[in-house]
């Protein structure tokens, strides 16, 4: 005996098993291919879709500006409210003028760490994704009587992102990216937490992300992202588009194009009351 499986088959028959299995594999190949450039079709479709707008401001009803100092949070009732609601005066229904209220609900603003940390816990506990996310970073900065505890923080971020707050994505970004807060330093997952935050509308994260596309020459994808987060009032974006412009990077009906985005937003989130709280004082600066 001793007849070994090619004895037994013809020499024909096998070369067409062996054609056939190559073919079967490099059908496998181009459809795994195929579906693997999909997906990052996909992916790249969602990563750089303008996302909605900041909410408006819940009392002169204008976008809210990008810039932190163009805003404040109340504890009392949850409101972000703009700058130029907070710095124009409250009056009660007699027509006098109430000493720094809550603009919104008409809480009367406390001093005091105790009771503001009381009402910013009940906002957390009613699932308030921006008292969430203080409370993180309170936690991570070891503020206003919270220990420094970034383990901590990372948790709230976790559930503050959940609950559709950006900037809590691209805090827990950072943490991976510098391998803080119990977690390791990991390129992709802080890549795919800065995106999430982008995604949400988080410009500063989309800002890191083009900066990290240009770094690796991708130049394309870098502006892609640089125009998004100037429409979103990002202002170093647009600074980084013009020095792109002045390099050769981009055309000049990029940049163009990029100061248009700018002015576009600055329409949208301007006004005469804002404009007012801002020339008093820079803590109420909002562009
Ligand atoms: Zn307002
Ligand atoms: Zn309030």
């Amino acid at each position: 005996m001793g007849n070994s499986i090619s004895n037994l088959l013809s020499y024909d028959v096998l070369v067409s098993i062996t054609a056939a299995s190559i073919g079967l594999l490099l059908i496998w190949f181009i459809l795994g291919v195929r579906s693997s450039n999909n997906k990052n079709k996909d992916h790249d479709k969602e990563l750089f879709k303008q996302p909605l707008p900041e909410e408006d401001c819940p009392i002169c009803f204008l976008r809210l500006p990008y810039l932190n100092t163009g805003s404040r949070y109340y504890a009392c009732c949850g409101k972000v409210i703009c700058n130029g609601c907070v710095y124009a005066p409250v009056y009660d229904d007699r027509g006098n003028e109430v000493d720094n209220p809550c603009p919104f609900c008409r809480t009367p603003r406390t001093s005091s760490n105790e009771e503001l940390n009381e009402m910013e816990k009940k906002r957390m506990q009613a699932d308030d994704r921006t008292a969430i996310f203080n409370i993180g970073v309170y936690y991570r900065d070891g503020r206003y009587g919270f220990p420094q505890d970034y383990t901590k923080a990372l948790e709230l971020w976790h559930r503050a992102g959940e609950l559709g707050h950006a900037a809590a994505y691209r805090n827990i970004g950072v943490a991976y990216e510098e391998g803080r807060g119990g977690v390791e330093i990991d390129k992709k997952k802080s890549e795919y937490y800065h995106e999430l935050a982008a995604i949400k509308g988080d410009a500063g994260a989309r800002f890191s992300l083009g900066c990290h596309e240009a770094c690796a020459g991708n130049m394309d994808r870098a502006l892609k992202h640089f125009m998004i987060a100037v429409r979103d009032g990002h202002s170093k974006s647009l600074k980084d588009i013009q020095q792109f412009y002045g390099y050769g990077f981009v055309t000049k009906e990029d940049y163009t194009a990029a100061l248009q985005l700018y002015q576009t937003y600055l329409g949208e989130i301007k006004s005469s009351q804002r404009d007012k709280a801002a020339a008093a004082d820079e803590e109420y600066r909002y562009y």
